[in-house]
């Protein structure tokens, strides 16, 4: 099959014939029509997180926001059958028996697997998959319009709810890319006014056209004036990759607010403890989300209350999609069709 192979950490994939995978027992091989390219492909590509670097396997497919139909269903893959319509996320199989797994919190899961990263992803024709831990798409989804949800939809959906964002608050959203156009939706549906803040006029563009309330460029003026005059932001989703959008975040955030840590740049963000007690500051980092919270956004989407902006690419074009997140120039979500 063709996949878009990493040889190694700080490369460059290329698109090669890859051997097709070999799905075990518990296993579903899915014939891919999707993968969303999420910009942590560019952190793990580039090799910018210590904590995944030494664990990120190579030669190495990228992408864990997968759309597909069941190809081939292993004889303990119980429920699945060839034809089904099925997601593959980040967190591609956890032990089901921790600490953290057995309380709801299976992101937390030291033994977890991570799909394009610890394991092969979905810039591929085929992929394999744990069929206790792939997604249903729901029949109203288009399977290319529904694979950013896997990672980017997921993510914000489980930060807002850690946040405990609820309606008629303020929450501004910090970096409108590929996950926050699609948190200023959730953060309508969860009925609260929405303010998208990022330094590029066309991504203010499209939290517009995906209802934020108000647009703020910081590139052109500090938000903090404008963010106040509003009463200040009850929460602020970070989601750029970026130590200055968290300073942003600090400016916007009212008394007693939440700060929700999501964007991970590769240098440390600063935070001052004054501000951070002065206002009684929460902050919260949040990772993907678990199975439960996944199902949570597929009825979300199912009901059309999310709709993600995506640019489909051939599978060849994986390489120049990395660079162009890397230019800060993709609006929306590059979705790869193979
Ligand atoms: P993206 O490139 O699509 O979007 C990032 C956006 O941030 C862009 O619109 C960019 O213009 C904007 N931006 C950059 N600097 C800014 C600044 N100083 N102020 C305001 N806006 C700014 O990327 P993405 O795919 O949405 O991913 C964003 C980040 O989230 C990455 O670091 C990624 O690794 C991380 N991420 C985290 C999780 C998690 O579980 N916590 C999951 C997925 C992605
Ligand atoms: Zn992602
Ligand atoms: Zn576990």
């Amino acid at each position: 099959m063709k996949a878009a192979v990493l040889k190694d950490v700080g490369g460059r994939p290329e698109v090669i014939d890859h051997p097709l995978p070999q799905p075990a027992a518990d296993e579903l091989l899915i014939r891919v029509h999707a993968c969303g390219v999420c910009h942590s492909d560019v952190h793990v590509a580039d090799g910018d997180w210590d904590l995944i670097r030494p664990i990120t396997k190579v030669p190495l497919v990228l992408g864990h926001e997968v759309t597909g139909v069941v190809e081939q269903a292993g004889a303990e893959a119980h429920g699945w059958k060839p034809g089904d319509r099925a997601g593959v996320p980040w967190l591609h199989w956890t032990c089901g028996q921790c600490e953290y797994c057995t309380t709801g919190r299976e992101t937390l899961c030291s033994k977890q697997l991570i799909t394009g990263v610890t394991v092969d992803g979905g810039y591929a024709e085929f992929i394999k998959a744990k069929a206790s831990h792939v997604a249903r798409i729901p029949d109203s989804l288009d399977l290319v319009d529904a694979a950013p949800l896997l990672c980017a939809g997921l993510t914000v959906y489980k930060a807002l709810k850690a946040a405990e964002l609820c309606a008629g608050m303020r929450l501004a959203v910090v970096g409108a890319g590929g996950l926050g156009h699609l948190a200023i939706q959730v953060g309508k549906a969860l009925e609260a006014t929405v303010i998208a803040i990022d330094i590029h006029a066309g991504k203010l563009a499209l939290a517009r056209e995906c209802g934020a309330d108000h647009v703020l460029d910081s590139s052109v003026e500090q938000p903090r004036k404008a963010v106040r005059a509003l009463g200040g932001a009850h929460v602020v989703l970070v989601t750029a990759a970026s130590a200055a959008a968290y300073d942003t975040a600090l400016t916007c955030v009212r008394k007693g607010g939440t700060i929700a840590v999501v964007g991970m740049p590769n240098e440390p963000i600063r935070l001052s403890a004054v501000s951070l007690v002065a206002g009684e500051l929460r902050l919260v980092a949040s990772a993907v989300g678990t199975r439960q919270d996944l199902q949570e956004l597929m009825d979300l989407a199912a009901g059309g209350r999310l709709r993600c902006r995506v640019e489909a690419r051939p599978l060849h074009q994986a390489p120049l999609a990395l660079e162009d997140l890397r230019k800060g120039t993709v609006t929306g979500r590059i979705v790869l069709v193979p």
